[in-house]
């Protein structure tokens, strides 16, 4: 059973095809596992009572000779911003409290059909809105490498529960970091794709002009393998790119290979200020660095003067694009309805919105509705979108010169529950390397790349590619991953060191 959920997802869906395993008794060690540990970790919000029959029904068609995809039989879980006919989609917040969903997101729609068994829907920030999954309604979730810190956030649920092995594979959203910061803090592989790369149909919408759904896991390859299922285009998605893409799985493969780096150009930010970063965290960055140079790649120094002015720009832009968004949420289409005796509509949509909301929603549709209103458009969200486009011009100009930027994927390892809970500013500043990709579109992954000396946390660096260039990413990932994992052997694989320890073969 252990072995089971230990297993890398391109691992196990080897083990199903070749009928050693079967997905029912794949799905019963996820489910086994989420029962033992679940109660500290509390990754998930929901956990299928119908992910056996699914399974059951998977190895019947496999049985019966039917063409079954790649992960056929392999457990899914899934973050809550994405909805589910099946399964509550609450996105982390009261007001969509037991909401049931008419139809299913395309991403989860295309795993389905891929044969990949959803096993739960995983804990969020309340509609994306954190980096510490302490936002959300439901309670936090904690971190499997140290349960007094954060795991990250918005998806803080979909990393942990890859990290404590309650699941081989996770979705995803990212809007400023939601993927990649969480997969940094718990020593996992995120990947926020290109804008347009994968479906948003489906995803409650934060920003949608920075909203992209991506993977989370614990190896490059298994991502690549999910990217490949989720991708593509999507009528339902207006933003939805029509570009035939690469398998990412076999640019994973490629990048694993051990082949020399030879040609490839590693671009790192001149004026990334070091001071803002934890030392262990800048240490494992350069060791990354390092370790790539020495396979042949050339490390170039390059300038994005307005880098670290993201931040800024996000925090205007993502509040504004927010209020809108979450407008809809009215009393009347969906979940929470607060009634008022003898009020007006106005009374009941106020009511049910001051009940329904969190203080960080609560916070940013402020925000948001004053940055959008006659008067002051120009002075924020004018200059904020104008700071976007710099950012996008400093990437494409860097662009030019390197294929891939790199960069440690946040300022500190995991901090501990509580320690920015009252401090907004503190909170938004951890997402300083995050944001750029989303605000110019571009895809990004965070790929574990050690543990910091001070705390022995995990370290995450994030490569960024042009947009459409995902497959970078995976390449380079990949590379770094294989290069990492003969340095340290599995040490960097235990990412649940501390968790149901007392069960044999856990540590
Ligand atoms: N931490 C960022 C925020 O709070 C990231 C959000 C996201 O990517 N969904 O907005």
């Amino acid at each position: 059973m252990d072995d089971l959920i230990r297993m890398s997802a391109a691992d196990l869906a080897s083990a199903l095809a070749s009928g050693d395993v079967s997905a029912v008794e794949a799905t019963r060690a996820h489910l086994q596992r989420i029962e033992e540990v679940d109660g500290d970790v509390h990754a998930f919000l929901h956990v299928s009572d119908h992910a056996v029959d699914v399974a059951a029904d998977i190895d019947r068609r496999r049985r019966a000779g039917e063409e079954l995809g790649a992960l056929a039989g392999v457990p899914l879980a899934v973050k809550d911003v994405l909805v589910t006919t099946d399964m509550p989609s609450t996105s982390g917040s009261r007001i969509l409290e037991g909401y049931m969903s008419p139809y299913d997101a395309t991403v989860v729609a295309k795993a389905r059909a891929a044969g990949l068994v959803p096993i739960g829907k995983t804990n969020m920030d309340e509609f994306a809105m954190g980096s510490s999954t302490e936002h959300s309604a439901y309670g936090p979730t904690r971190n499997p490498w140290d349960l007094d810190r954060i795991p990250g956030g918005s998806g803080g649920g979909s990393a942990a529960a890859v990290a404590a092995f309650e699941a081989p594979l996770a979705l995803g959203s990212d809007t400023g970091g939601s993927i990649r910061q969480p997969a940094h803090v718990t020593g996992t592989v995120g990947v926020k794709p290109t804008y347009g790369g994968v479906s948003r149909y489906g995803a409650i919408a934060l920003a949608s002009s920075l909203d992209q759904v991506g993977p989370v896991t614990r190896t490059v390859l298994d991502a690549g393998l999910l990217h490949d299922v989720i991708g593509g285009h999507d009528p339902q998605d207006s933003t939805s790119l029509t570009d035939t893409w690469p398998s990412f799985a076999e640019a994973a493969r490629a990048g694993a290979s051990g082949a020399s780096l030879a040609g490839l150009r590693i671009g790192v930010i001149r004026e990334l200020p070091q001071t803002g970063f934890q030392p262990g965290v800048w240490a494992a960055f350069q060791n990354a660095l390092t370790t790539l140079e020495a396979q042949g790649a050339e490390i170039v120094d390059i300038s994005a003067p307005h880098f670290e002015y993201g931040v800024a720009a996000y925090y205007l832009i993502l509040p504004a694009e927010a209020s809108s968004n979450l407008a809809k949420f009215d009393s009347v289409r969906f979940g929470l309805r607060v009634d008022v005796p003898r009020g007006t509509v106005e009374d009941v949509m106020a009511a049910t919105r001051e009940a329904g909301f969190g203080d960080e929603v609560k916070r940013r549709i402020i925000l948001g509705t004053y940055a959008l209103s006659a008067g002051y458009y120009d002075a924020y969200y004018g200059s904020a979108q104008k700071v976007r486009t710099l950012i996008q011009r400093d990437l494409a100009e860097a662009f030019a010169h390197v294929d891939v930027i790199a960069t440690p994927s946040a300022p500190t390892t995991a901090f501990r529950l509580g320690e920015k809970i009252d401090d907004p500013l503190q909170m938004y500043l951890n997402d300083i390397t995050t944001i750029p990709a989303n605000l110019a579109g571009v895809p990004g992954i965070s790929v574990p790349a050690g543990l910091a000396a001070e705390d022995s946390l995990p370290v995450g660096v994030q490569f960024l590619a042009p947009a459409r260039e995902d497959a970078r990413l995976y390449r380079v990932g990949a590379a770094l991953e294989t290069l990492l994992t003969e340095k340290w052997g599995g040490a960097l694989l235990d990412r649940a060191p501390h968790l149901g320890s007392a069960k044999e073969g856990n540590r």
